[in-house]
């Protein structure tokens, strides 16, 4: 049986990608931090198109809770490793920076980015060994821009950008790729405040992207095709400039 981490994967992007990953023939492990009701309606879609599934419910921004989630998993597992590596949870609390609050500065940096390095220090090494991995990173166009009102998501996404460009050089050599998608404007719980029919004026494509679009994108460089691309951020925003 192989195995597909999805972080964030009870709504959304992450959503999407997991029902991508089961037609690829991966058992998925379904990570949130506190919507089971989703969680458990991802898993019946999982199953409903064949595939299998477990929940594991962790706060990736919680470095013990992660470990201890993640160590769980291997221990009831031993023959087996995580073969893919999806770090798509995120949050963001935008503010301008004049009246952003330490916490919202924290939060953001903390799930955002030091959930990328909580999860995947403790992945990577398996992939490594057994000489094939793939690591993919849900970052932003907000982190190749800037965006106003977003210098905590920018700063976070940015970092995981930097981040993805290193680990990529130091695992290369053993068969583990390491990429990075950069989505515009998706539809989900995470877009759903904004004003829609005024920004997609900005947009060239003249729309919102949907899930499905950018797990289409997450499938194909989790795909073996993908081996040769390693340390790329490929962006997927209809157009918008970058
Ligand atoms: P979403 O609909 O708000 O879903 C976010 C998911 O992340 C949820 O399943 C949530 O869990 C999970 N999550 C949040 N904090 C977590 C934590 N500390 N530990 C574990 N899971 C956590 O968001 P989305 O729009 O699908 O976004 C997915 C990713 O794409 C994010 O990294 C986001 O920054 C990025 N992105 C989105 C857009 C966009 O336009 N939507 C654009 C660029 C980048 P619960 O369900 O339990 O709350």
């Amino acid at each position: 049986m192989k195995y597909a981490l999805v972080t964030g994967a009870a709504r959304g992007i992450g959503r999407a990608v997991a029902l991508k990953l089961v037609g690829m023939g991966y058992k998925i492990l379904l990570n949130y931090k506190s919507n089971t009701e989703a969680a458990e309606e991802v898993l019946r879609a999982v199953e409903a198109l064949g595939g299998s599934g477990e929940l594991m419910r962790f706060d990736v921004s919680n470095r013990e809770d992660t470990e201890r989630a993640i160590s769980q998993w291997k221990a009831a597992n031993p023959l087996d490793y995580i073969e893919i590596l999806i770090n798509n949870a995120g949050i963001r609390k935008d503010n301008l920076l004049l009246w952003m609050e330490p916490s919202e500065w924290s939060d953001v940096l903390d799930t955002n980015l030091n959930g990328f390095f909580n999860v995947t220090r403790l992945l990577v090494k398996d992939m490594m060994v057994k000489k094939y991995g793939r690591i993919i990173n849900v970052v932003s166009l907000s982190g190749i821009k800037g965006l106003p009102g977003q210098t905590n998501y920018s700063a976070a996404k940015g970092g995981v950008i930097a981040a993805t460009k290193a680990l990529a050089q130091e695992v290369a050599k053993k068969g583990v790729t390491v990429n990075g998608v950069a989505p515009g404007f998706i539809k989900s719980d995470m877009t759903a405040d904004l004003d829609e029919a005024s920004l997609k004026r900005q947009i060239p494509a003249e729309r919102f992207g949907t899930p499905e679009e950018v797990a289409s994108l997450v499938g194909f460089l989790a795909s073996p095709e993908a081996s040769y691309i390693t340390g790329e951020i490929i962006s997927i925003n209809g157009g918008l400039y970058t």
